[in-house]
C-alpha cells in the first residue's frame, strides 16, 4: 500500500468514527462536556493485537491507558499515572504484559539496537536470568508493579490506602487476562 492510500486509510477512518451515531457518539459529547473520569489506569504495551478498551470492553473515557513497548515504566509514563491517579481520581492501577511480547523476545534475544535498547534494558534488569517467555513477561509485569508501589506508597495527593496496584498477563490468542 502507498503512503498516500495509507493516509487515506485513516482519513476514512476518522470519519466513520465522525458519523456514528451510537453510544460511542453520545459518550464523546459526554465526556467532552463533563471531562474523564477513568476507573483504571492501564499500562500496556504499544503491540497492535493489545487494545485494553477492546480487551476490557471499555469505551471513551474509562481507561486511562498508557501503552509503551514492553509495558516498561520510565519518568513520562510515572507522570502520566501520577496525573490520573492524582487528578482523575482512578483507584486502579494495571500493569498488564502480553503473551507473544516482541519487546520481551527481543530483550532475551540479547537486546536491541539504537533507542529500542533503552526498552531492553529495562526488560532485561526486570527479567534477571529468567529465559522462558512467559515468565519473562511475568516478571516483567511484576517489576514494574514493585516501581509503581515504590513510587506511590506514599504520596501527597493520592489517597493510597484506595489504590489498587495489580498486575496481568493478556493471552492474545485467547483473549484472556490472568491476574498475576
Ligand atoms: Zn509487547
Amino acid at each position: 500500500m502507498k503512503q498516500n492510500e495509507l493516509r487515506q486509510r485513516l482519513e476514512q477512518g476518522n470519519l466513520r468514527w465522525q458519523r456514528r451515531q451510537d453510544s460511542q457518539a453520545e459518550l464523546r459529547r459526554e465526556t467532552a462536556e463533563k471531562g474523564q473520569r477513568p476507573y483504571a489506569i492501564v499500562v500496556a504495551c504499544s503491540d497492535s493485537r493489545v487494545i485494553p478498551e477492546q480487551i476490557f470492553d471499555a469505551g471513551l473515557g474509562e481507561l486511562f491507558v498508557i501503552r509503551v513497548a514492553g509495558n516498561v515504566l520510565d519518568r513520562h509514563q510515572l507522570g502520566s499515572i501520577e496525573y490520573a491517579a492524582g487528578h482523575l481520581h482512578s483507584r486502579l492501577i494495571l500493569v498488564l504484559g502480553h503473551t507473544g511480547c516482541g519487546a520481551v523476545s527481543a530483550a532475551l534475544s540479547g537486546g536491541g539496537d539504537g533507542f529500542i535498547q533503552y526498552i531492553t534494558d529495562e526488560i532485561l534488569l526486570a527479567v534477571g536470568q529468567e529465559r522462558d517467555p512467559l515468565r519473562a513477561c511475568e516478571k516483567n509485569v511484576e517489576h514494574a508493579v514493585e516501581i509503581l508501589k515504590r513510587e506511590f506508597s506514599e504520596h501527597p495527593e493520592i489517597p493510597t490506602e484506595e489504590l489498587e496496584i495489580r498486575g496481568a498477563v493478556y493471552d492474545i490468542a485467547e483473549g484472556e487476562v490472568r491476574w498475576l
